[in-house]
């Protein structure tokens, strides 16, 4: 017998925000690999499967990943249904096609089922349209970081080219991030969001702009951090400058408008 894969895409850390087929899944798995991300109440669903931790919280060396590949494709061959659980949607920044690729290779049936992915949680929380009508007819979803052994490429160039960006892992290198597209030409003035703990009780909203976004990188950024750019990102309300505390929800604004 060989079982099937399913890399499952947990959402981005409220665990109602998880699809139902995930959840139909989590309770008919029999081990479920998931990543350091995801919430223990979505893990939970799992009542009757082996639970694998893997993953860093931060980004994965290609020596783990290649490790989480055999455990899947060693899973596989034991076990009916296999649940790799990734945060967010597993198709973006997530080292989900090293994974199809090496099931692929193993004669592993493998299926993906999508999640609510970071940027799509952020834009929730501000309640901004990613595609504000009149402002943003494109958004580039990108990263900074680069993983082990990979080359760095030209992860500005969608950003630049776009009208308004999603930066997945990029807090750390806030200030180069900047740095890259002041230089490429993009306004110092373009309005930012930062958010982190997008869903979560934690959640903490900070608007700044380009110019002024290096200054996050000293301010102490604990969970989890999108960085969201383009015209939109303005704080929407009056009561989002300076700092104001609602239910333990914390907006901060770093600039000046
Ligand atoms: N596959 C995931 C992304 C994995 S990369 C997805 O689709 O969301 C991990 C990065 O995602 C983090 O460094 C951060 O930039 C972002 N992220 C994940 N969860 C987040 C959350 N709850 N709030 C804000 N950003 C989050």
């Amino acid at each position: 017998m060989t079982g099937t894969v399913y890399l499952v895409g947990a959402g981005p850390g409220a665990p109602d925000l998880l699809t139902l087929r995930a959840a139909r899944l989590l309770a008919r798995a029999d081990i479920v690999f998931h990543d350091a991300l995801v919430h223990p109440e979505t893990v939970a669903l799992a009542e009757h499967a082996q639970l694998v931790a893997v993953g860093k919280r931060c980004g994965k060396h290609s020596t783990a990943q290649q490790f989480i590949n055999k455990r899947l494709v060693d899973a596989a061959r034991v076990h009916r249904v296999v649940v790799r659980l990734k945060g967010g949607d597993p198709m973006l920044f997530g080292r989900a096609q090293e994974e199809i690729a090496a099931l692929e290779a193993a004669g592993i049936a493998c299926e993906v089922v999508p999640g609510v992915t970071a940027a799509l949680a952020a834009a929730a929380e501000l309640k901004t349209s990613l595609t504000q009508r009149g402002n943003a007819r494109s958004i580039a979803f990108a990263t900074p970081r680069v993983g082990d052994g990979e080359h760095a490429s030209a992860w500005a160039d969608g950003i630049i080219h776009a009208d308004a960006g999603a930066i997945y892992m990029g807090v750390g290198q806030a200030a180069a991030i900047a740095a890259t597209l002041l230089a490429a030409g993009k306004p110092a003035s373009l309005p930012v969001a930062v958010i982190e703990n997008a869903s979560l009780p934690g959640v903490r909203i900070r608007y700044t702009t380009l110019h002024d976004l290096p200054a996050l990188a000293e301010t102490e950024v604990a969970g989890p951090a999108l960085i969201l750019l383009g015209p939109q990102f303005t704080p929407r309300d009056q009561k989002d400058f300076g700092m104001v505390a609602q239910q333990n929800r914390t907006v901060l604004r770093t600039a000046a408008a």
